[in-house]
């Protein structure tokens, strides 16, 4: 038995409760250093995006105070994890690293290098799960191979059984005496200059109570409604979880818990999003290059346009079509955009506008505080038709009737684009269209309060078939 220090790293498991790493240091009476590592060194690291670097700053701050409470100090670092952790090691003579696993390829690699080295050299390291319910190098086909569609995954991963159960907080964690320096938050630079984070901050609270809070109004309030709401984006109808799981404010072992006791409609749609997140990880795990790289190798030669104007249209939320301009603004303002929105925005830039879809993918992981290395990537491809299991590429979403369908009163777009509010639901999503005596009545100056489609919806879609046929060798 020993009683030397345990080192126990954060990373993208931003809490304290149902933290085995955590727990086991706890467990063992010895002191803890909890430590956080903000490692931008790595050559194949994809750096965090502005958003979640803005996410991040108020989660560690409310771990930190979260761990004061136990009794402890979370210590910040910056450099590459090998270095600070070996000067960690050095000052406080600790024999042991813990850590909860992450899934991202370069943060796996750097994790692989760090155990064998640690263990090398005489130190106990340890990693546990937390982040997913699935270890990916775990599951696969009968045949050995990996999924590539989902049914059959969400099957396999339903056939293991029920998660375990999430493990306590610990109630206090035994402070270290020889604790390393920390450097103060603000010198880690994670907020924006200036700060144009206000509406990030007006929607969102990070932190693992934010996280719980979010989880029991879902419960209590959006789950019975969920199967058939979850497609609206005027309603408040989903969890809004998405930038706590991406952050590990909190586990999907704590969801599928609570889950587990309100068996209905709602809790089995939910837990099929939550099992299309395990895909997502699995499909990175696989395909590490999955953000730089089509799945499907034949979108190789796709004739994507150099469209820079409309690339910036499309960013800024002005590209007079309505559903969309709506969905880009709200995820310029908070961060954050509906699932159903982000599929019509995503097919918009890719169909309609003919970019490919790494551009959009990139301006994603800037913006969305939920930006996640698996999520992100597979669902552009999957709209973009390259992935696995993807929405066949013909399938190209009407703007019009997909905003007609699934904002019927047009309560989203005239939330986030204001200068259409006055506009009668009928042309709500087809403003181009009302006569000149409707736009006279909402006051709309069609062309310079808000701007006329930038391309035709009709001959996009023919330019989009188009090049999918020459890519297919069809012409
Ligand atoms: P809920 O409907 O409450 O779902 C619960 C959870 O299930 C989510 O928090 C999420 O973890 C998971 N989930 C739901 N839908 C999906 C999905 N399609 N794929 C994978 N997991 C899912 N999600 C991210 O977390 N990060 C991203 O960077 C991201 N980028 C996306 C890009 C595009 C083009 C598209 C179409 C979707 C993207 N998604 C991403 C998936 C999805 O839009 C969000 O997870 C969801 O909108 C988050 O809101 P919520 O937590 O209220 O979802």
């Amino acid at each position: 038995m020993t009683d030397k220090p345990i080192i126990v790293l954060f990373r993208n498991d931003l809490r304290i409760s149902d933290n085995k790493a955590l727990a086991a240091a706890a467990d063992s009476g010895r002191p803890v250093i909890p430590l956080f590592i903000l490692d931008e060194t790595g050559a194949d690291a994809r750096p965090r995006g502005a958003a979640s670097r803005w996410w991040l700053h108020h989660s560690l701050t409310a771990l930190g105070a979260a761990v004061e409470k136990l009794g402890n100090r979370l210590v910040l670092q910056t450099g590459a994890t090998g270095k600070v952790i070996a000067e960690a090691i050095k000052a406080s003579g600790a024999d042991t690293v813990l850590w909860n696993r992450r899934y991202d390829p370069a943060g796996m690699a750097v994790d692989a290098a760090l155990k064998s080295h640690l263990r090398d050299e005489g130190f106990e390291a340890e990693s546990f799960d937390g982040f997913l319910l699935h270890e990916p190098s775990r599951v696969a086909t009968q045949s050995g191979d990996f999924y590539k569609v989902f049914t059959p995954f969400h099957k396999r991963l339903t056939a293991d059984g029920e998660p375990r159960d999430p493990v306590d907080a610990p109630r206090q964690l035994a402070r270290c005496d020889s604790m390393p320096g920390s450097e103060r938050l603000d010198a880690l630079g994670l907020l924006p200059k200036p700060d144009w984070a206000g509406g990030l901050s007006g929607r969102w609270k990070p932190g693992e109570a934010g996280a719980l809070e979010r989880l029991e109004i879902f419960l209590e309030e959006r789950l019975n409604g969920y199967a058939q709401g979850r497609d609206r984006p005027g309603e408040d109808a989903t969890s809004g979880l998405s930038p706590h799981l991406a952050h590990g404010e909190i586990t999907p072992f704590r969801i599928m818990a609570a889950l587990r006791r309100r068996r209905s409609q709602g809790a089995e749609t939910f837990v099929k999003e939550v099992s299309w997140r395990e895909f997502c990880y699995h499909l990175l795990f696989h395909k590490p290059a999955l953000h730089r790289e089509n799945f499907r190798p034949e979108f190789d030669t796709f004739a994507w346009r150099n469209a820079p104007a409309a690339l910036k249209a499309w960013q800024r939320g002005q590209t007079g079509y309505p559903i969309v301009d709506a969905g880009m603004r709200e995820l310029w303002q908070t961060g954050y955009m509906h699932n159903r929105v982000r599929m019509i925005a995503a097919s918009f830039l890719i169909k309609d506008l003919l970019i490919d879809w790494r551009q959009g993918e990139t301006w994603f992981w800037d913006t969305l505080v939920d930006a996640d290395a698996a999520n992100n990537p597979a669902n552009w491809q999957w709209v973009a038709g390259s992935g696995a299991d993807a929405a066949p590429y013909f399938r190209i979403f009407n703007p019009v009737l997909q905003g007609e369908k699934f904002d019927p009163q047009g309560s989203y777009v005239r939330h986030w684009v204001p200068e259409l509010a006055t506009l009668p639901d009928r042309f709500i999503h087809r403003p181009w269209e009302a006569p000149a005596a409707v736009l006279g009545d909402s006051r709309l100056d069609l062309g310079s309060d808000y701007p006329r489609p930038i391309v035709d919806h009709a001959r996009a879609r023919e330019r989009a078939m188009a090049a999918y046929r020459a890519t297919r060798g069809d012409d």
